[in-house]
């Protein structure tokens, strides 16, 4: 009786092993989603990877330096995005997303819509509406939803910039979530204090674990109920080496310090990689 038990229990282990075993080498990896804030030099470009292999590409930097990024992120056989968000027309976010257009085949454009007239805005435009590329204009509210469970959530502008003239482009700024499962990230372009403001008197949920700290850390941004109510683990600065703003501010380094657990920046760190697995992200 007792001989039979041990050689029940043995063979119950062994299943499992084997089991274990099988899982491990044939079943794929569990579906992670990958983010990549590029370093650009002075400007901004992010790259999300979803698990279903769709592409998010979110402003391109100031120049074409982001082909090469992009060149060595993606798949050599790789030449579709999926969506390519232009927080606002600023050079350093929008130079390098023309050179992405002549490149790649693009599905679909998120941006504000918003006049301005400096050469490669309107070049940028021309590819767009040339190569016949659907354009949303972004509004509060909107929520793309992308294969896998990956959704991009817009929470500004709340009322559409579309054909307006507007004095502050960064006032501007599409700020964005990007869901996946459990795990978030913020964007937030250029976007200004007084954006800042009116967003968190509207209640709206600015809750991220990684925050794109807006404007290269310039003090015009970041106020420290923004950040408190954002409430991230982890602040990424994109901004360029001995730039000529100053950027980022003391303040603002000073301000994330306190308030966030790791302070990051693309000057410092080159191109900054993080995965997530919809539970939580690990830095690669
Ligand atoms: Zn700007």
């Amino acid at each position: 009786m007792r001989r039979r038990l041990v050689i029940i229990t043995v063979a119950i282990a062994a299943s499992l092993i084997l089991v274990g075993w099988v899982g491990l080498t044939f079943l794929p990896s569990p579906s992670l989603l990958r983010l990549t804030f590029f370093d650009v030099g002075q400007g901004d470009a992010a790259l999300i990877q979803t698990p279903d292999g769709q592409i998010i590409l979110i402003d391109g930097g100031p120049d074409r330096t982001i082909l090469k990024k992009l060149g060595s992120a993606l798949p050599w056989n790789e030449r579709t995005i999926d969506l390519m968000i232009l927080s606002h027309p600023h050079s350093d976010h929008v130079s390098g997303l023309i050179p992405v257009l002549e490149r790649y085949r693009v599905r679909q454009v998120l941006a504000s819509g918003v006049v301005h007239t400096t050469p490669e805005y309107l070049k940028w435009l021309e590819l767009v509406r040339d190569k016949k590329i659907p354009l949303t204009v972004a509004q509060a509210g909107q929520r793309l939803e992308l294969a896998g469970g990956v959704a991009v959530e817009v929470l500004w502008p709340v009322a559409s910039y579309a054909g307006q003239r507007v004095g502050d482009l960064n006032a501007t700024s599409i700020v964005n979530q990007v869901r996946y499962g459990a795990t978030s990230v913020l964007f937030t372009g250029d976007t200004p204090r007084e954006n800042e403001q009116v967003m968190l008197e509207a209640g709206a949920d600015l809750k991220a674990d990684i925050l794109k700290v807006a404007h290269q850390g310039s003090r015009t941004s970041s106020s420290e109920e923004f950040i408190s109510s954002v409430a991230p683990e982890v602040a990424v600065i994109p901004v360029g080496r001995h730039n000529r703003y100053g950027h980022p501010h003391a303040e603002v380094v000073e301000r994330l310090s306190k308030l966030v657990h790791q302070v990051l920046r693309t000057d410092l760190e080159g191109d900054i990689k993080f995965v997530s697995d919809g539970y939580t992200w690990q830095r690669r």
